[in-house]
């Protein structure tokens, strides 16, 4: 792969693996935050050589807003984490493409939707910063 990734100035991430317990934590809590749009910060590790990422935890962002059609956070507060990978907001719409304002204001590595009705991993999208699908798996936990 030689396509750069312009978020990171690395190559191109062709796969995203996500613990099982952060795919259920990113669909119990858009869950309920429903109507409103829920946002949470992902923590991880970023493999460049292999362009592979793993989402291992998951962090309410201090002093959100989550709101009906918007989420965002102060950056602010954050300490400055090197495991921040990207950022999991839901779609209560229902649409698993990012927005452009999605995209304009993306922060970290990838961009985790999960869109309406939150059941299952199939509701949960992964982008890169150029809104390029990553494909996922989820890792279960004995693995
Ligand atoms: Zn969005």
């Amino acid at each position: 792969m030689s396509v750069r990734c312009e978020t990171w100035g690395v190559r191109f991430m062709v796969e995203a693996c996500v613990s099982r317990d952060v795919v259920e934590g990113i669909l119990a809590y858009s869950r309920h935050m429903h109507p409103k749009e829920a946002i949470l910060v992902l923590r991880g590790k970023v493999d460049f050589k292999k362009g592979r990422i793993d989402i291992l935890e998951l962090v309410i962002p201090p002093r959100a807003t989550q709101a009906v059609g918007f989420s965002a956070f102060p950056l602010q507060p954050l300490p400055l984490d090197m495991s921040v990978v990207g950022v999991a907001h839901s779609h209560p719409s229902g649409i698993q493409e990012p927005s452009v304002a999605d995209l304009n204001n993306f922060y970290g590595g990838v961009m985790a939707i999960c869109s309406y009705p939150y059941e299952d991993a199939g509701d949960i999208s992964i982008y890169d910063g150029k809104g390029r699908k990553i494909p996922f798996r989820v890792r279960e936990r004995q693995e």
